[in-house]
């Protein structure tokens, strides 16, 4: 991969040190998911397209992030988080993960590689959500790979203020859902104002940005396991 060929699959104008960054947080990611299995991508090339530059694109969506505070719902091993932060070192972002080892590895990559360290909170999306100091408190949340689409929005939005936005990185089967719960968002306070289907390195991806526009009513989201058990409809 080079510079050139990074901004031509993602759409995404970058600099020569921020194109070091993800040079140097390829080697540092491949190190730790050879010690600490995080991810079932391992090759190279896989890593480029599936993470970084999957990551990247997303990117053009989300608007304005600068020095605001980002959310990155379900970060696993880094992504989108690592990329956009590289994107916006002038962003505030948090990784939420339920498994400890993972946001230990993202935090060490970060440090390994100059990136500013991300505030990581440990524990259940269902717990974080009906803390004061979480809720409704994040202008950005993004989320890629981590539930359901019901299960997803009841997780997801009270994290968003109001006036701000969610972008869910899908696959094409959310066009399906997105007629399938119809107005869901609606029920938690938020409405669908983009959704973008992109070629990303071969794959269809599928934009969603959802705006936040009244507070979600405090019974979601509900308590541990229900959202994904029983997923609103
Ligand atoms: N976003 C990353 C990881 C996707 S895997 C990527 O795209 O590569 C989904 C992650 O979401 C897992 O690490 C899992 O632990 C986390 N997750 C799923 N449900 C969660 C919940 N309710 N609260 C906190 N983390 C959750």
């Amino acid at each position: 991969m080079n510079k050139e060929k990074f901004i031509e699959l993602s759409g995404v104008e970058i600099t020569d040190k921020q194109f070091e960054k993800f040079e140097n947080l390829l080697k540092s990611y491949n190190d730790w998911n050879s010690k600490i299995n995080i991810s079932a991508i391992k090759d190279e090339q896989g890593i480029w397209e599936k993470h970084f530059i999957d990551s990247v694109v997303g990117h053009k969506y989300l608007k304005n992030p600068a020095k605001k505070r980002v959310l990155d719902l379900g970060t696993g091993g880094g992504f989108p988080l690592l990329p956009l932060s590289i994107l916006t070192p002038s962003a505030t972002f948090f990784g939420l993960d339920s498994v400890g080892k993972k946001l230990k590895v993202v935090q060490a990559i970060a440090t390994e590689c100059n990136i500013s360290a991300p505030n990581v909170m440990h524990g259940r999306a269902e717990d974080f959500a009906h803390e004061s100091k979480y809720r409704e408190k994040f202008d950005r949340v993004v989320t890629r790979a981590v539930a359901a689409w019901p299960t997803l929005l009841e997780l997801s939005l009270p994290f968003v203020k109001v006036g701000g936005e969610l972008l869910a990185y899908q696959g094409p089967a959310i066009l399906e859902d997105l007629e399938k719960f119809k107005n869901l968002e609606k029920k938690l306070g938020a409405k669908i104002i983009n959704v973008v289907e992109e070629q990303v390195c071969g794959n269809s991806r599928v934009f969603v940005v959802i705006k936040k526009i009244k507070p979600t009513p405090n019974t979601y989201p509900r308590e541990v396991g229900m959202p994904k058990r029983n997923p609103l409809k």
